[in-house]
């Protein structure tokens, strides 16, 4: 296991910004994760963690250790008539596994179809999209504490998980690196379909809400849907949803009758943050080479050399000017570094 200098990440952050780490190096087992951890160089440098780079903004050069996670494998470790139980390595790449589950024929993760990044990175931010969310799938979460270096394993119920958020996000921030993750899959279908546009797409394509089927509808929704990062930079959605309450949301509603929201728990609705940026005149802003791309107004873009801090002031006034239209707080999605 190599530790190299001054290593450019631009092609290691699907916002492709131009970035440097001071060390990098990639470790591909927790033995190795251990032997990382223990390098002297952490007793005067940073640690930093990067999955697939999908859900950051690098706004400076990483002045420190980033460690890359490349812990492969996926190993089944029960099977019956009802479900599945797989142990997934944190390094492996979120839709290969998505894509692992469909050929296994079971459900609970299809319509998280595409999304980019790790396994590792998934129960995070709990990832979620088209009416499914990570935190139903997932059993366990096993890590290594960065202090301590013990192996833990916190069960679904200690996650903490919500919408986009989880403990990992919170108490254990910055303190622990997930090594392996491990699902419930169901043997019996979700069938999740009404949920967006997917039905309607079946019901285009006259074919039946399969598994196989909601799974490549969802792939076909959001390749034309998303800019591919691979063309235009970008993390996806920068903003969460905001969520407000109902009294509020009426208020707002007789203002503008078409805004967009759902319930979401008790007394509360979740606002489309794409929404409201749409609404203050954001779709297709473009400043240098940052932008809100033209079709999704929540998404922020790098049409080439945009810097992350140029990223970050543009996300900075859609915030401000959000707030002054709508009262509203609306807040990153994305992990700013
Ligand atoms: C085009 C596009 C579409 C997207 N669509 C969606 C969507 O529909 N729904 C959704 O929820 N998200 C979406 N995302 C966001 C992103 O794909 C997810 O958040 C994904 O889980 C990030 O994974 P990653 O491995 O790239 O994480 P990274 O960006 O590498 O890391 C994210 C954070 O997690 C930390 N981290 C990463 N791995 C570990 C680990 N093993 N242990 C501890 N900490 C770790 C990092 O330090 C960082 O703070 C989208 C992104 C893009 C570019």
């Amino acid at each position: 296991m190599k530790i190299l200098n001054n290593i450019q990440l631009k092609s290691l952050n699907s916002f492709n910004i131009s970035s440097y780490a001071k060390y990098f190096a990639e470790f591909s087992s927790e033995i190795d994760l251990v032997a990382l951890l223990k390098h002297n160089l952490l007793s005067k440098e940073k640690l930093f963690i990067l999955g697939g780079g999908s859900n950051i903004l690098l706004t400076k050069n990483i002045d420190g250790l980033l460690i890359k996670n490349a812990i492969k494998g996926i190993k089944i470790i029960e099977e019956n008539d009802n479900h599945l139980i797989a142990e997934v390595g944190a390094g492996e790449n979120w839709h290969d596994f998505v894509k692992w589950s469909i050929k296994q024929n079971v459900s609970g993760i299809e319509n998280l179809a595409l999304i980019p990044g790790s396994v590792g990175a998934a129960p995070i931010q709990n990832i979620g999209a088209y009416g499914m969310e990570v935190k139903d799938t997932v059993e366990k979460v096993c890590y290594i504490d960065i202090q301590s270096l013990e192996k833990r394993t916190l069960i679904n119920s200690e996650c903490k998980f919500n919408y986009r958020n989880s403990i990992f996000k919170n108490d254990l921030k910055n303190k622990i690196i997930i090594t392996k993750v491990v699902f419930k899959l169901n043997k019996k279908h979700a069938n999740n379909y009404k949920y967006g546009v997917i039905e309607e797409e079946l019901n285009i394509a006259n074919q039946k809400p399969t598994l196989e089927n909601i799974f490549n509808t969802i792939i076909s929704i959001r390749t034309k849907k998303l800019p591919d990062p691979k063309v235009i930079g970008n993390s996806g959605s920068f903003f969460k949803n905001p969520i407000i309450n109902n009294s509020k949301f009426n208020n707002l509603k007789k203002k503008y009758p078409d805004i967009i929201g759902y319930t979401s728990g008790k007394n509360q609705i979740k606002i489309a943050a794409g929404w409201l940026i749409e609404k203050a005149g954001w779709k297709g802003y473009t400043c240098g080479d940052a932008g809100v791309h033209k079709n999704q107004a929540l998404v922020l873009v790098n049409y080439e050399n945009a810097s992350g801090k140029e990223i970050l002031d543009l996300s900075k006034r859609i915030q401000k000017s959000i707030l002054e239209k709508f009262e509203i707080i609306i807040l990153p999605e994305v992990n700013i570094i």
